[in-house]
């Protein structure tokens, strides 16, 4: 499981930084967190396929999190997609895009599913891969973090070895979720002989942008990474709490309040050429940071 940063800065381009996107990778599926403007270039700029796209999610309705939607969704069409899409977003955003649509008399030529996040934390999307969870954050406007969460698919089957004991593939299954498999000659096959251990269950916490805040501790809690916004270096706190945004120290702080394995920062003011200051901040109060590089895969 990893993410990839496709737009790494707040809301101004600037120093080659784009607003903010980013697209988590569980088991070969694509999801999307936030769309900034330029996200289709940067998706093809890195290559992330659109055809593995299907859920896509807006934190907010500030334009540095939504602008790249409409040119992503047309260039989809353009192109023929058929597998549906899944559009996760504050309510008021299916109106404008309906607008757009309907201005430039266009037609989707797949199934479009616009949902409308509810107030509150609630699971959004389920399967047997993963979980989309929202939860609010406290930003000038409604704003939501997700929660990301990769399933085990139980046990990985080593087929040579299934083979060389002659189990037949339709016990296959039965393998994968740590049966022993009892041969007609009476020899018991151990599972551990024909199996290796699954990936195991991941945590990916997106906070979006927030004030700093402990009010959803609880849901992020024991993330293996964590990603949180840092508008601002520590120096200017009293603007980030004045914008609703926070500071490397206060992303930090959070970090370790959830016992984080790893901090992801991003969302940085383009007044800040020099990311270092970021990091430094950051390491003096939590151990394992990363300063978000676009383009760069990180192991959740
Ligand atoms: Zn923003
Ligand atoms: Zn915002």
């Amino acid at each position: 499981m990893k993410v990839t940063i496709l737009g790494n800065n707040s809301a101004l381009p600037a120093f080659g930084r784009h607003p903010t996107s980013q697209v988590v990778s569980v088991y070969g599926a694509l999801i999307m967190l936030d769309c900034g403007e330029g996200t289709q270039v940067q998706m093809q700029r890195y290559g992330l396929r659109w055809r593995n796209l299907e859920h896509i999610f807006i934190s907010h309705l500030h334009g540095d999190h939504y602008f790249g939607l409409p040119g992503l969704i047309n260039s989809m069409s353009l192109l023929g997609r058929t597998a549906p899409l899944n559009v996760y977003a504050p309510a008021r955003l299916n109106d404008m895009l309906n607008m757009i649509f309907e201005v430039a008399d266009t037609e989707l030529c797949f199934p479009y599913n616009f949902h409308p996040l509810p107030e509150g934390t609630a699971k959004l999307v389920e399967n047997d891969m993963f979980s989309v969870t929202c939860f609010p954050v406290n930003h000038r406007i409604q704003c939501h973090g997700f929660l990301v969460e990769r399933k085990t698919r139980g046990r990985k089957l080593l087929p040579a070895n299934a083979k060389e004991y002659e189990i037949p593939a339709e016990f296959y299954e039965n393998l994968k979720m740590g049966e022993d498999y009892l041969r007609p000659d009476g020899m018991l096959v151990k599972n551990e002989w024909v199996t290796d251990e699954g990936p195991s269950p991941k945590k990916y916490a997106y906070c979006a942008d927030t004030v700093f805040t402990d009010s959803f501790l609880d849901v992020i809690q024991g993330a293996d990474t964590l990603y949180h916004e840092c508008t601002y270096l520590h120096q200017e706190v009293d603007k980030a709490e004045k914008r609703f945004h926070s500071t490397a120290a206060q992303a930090a702080q959070l970090a370790k309040m959830a016992n984080a394995k790893q901090l992801l920062l991003g969302h940085f003011s383009s007044k800040y050429r020099d990311l270092e200051p970021f990091r430094e901040e950051a390491l003096a109060i939590f151990p394992n940071v990363q300063v978000t590089i676009e383009g760069t895969a990180y192991e959740i």
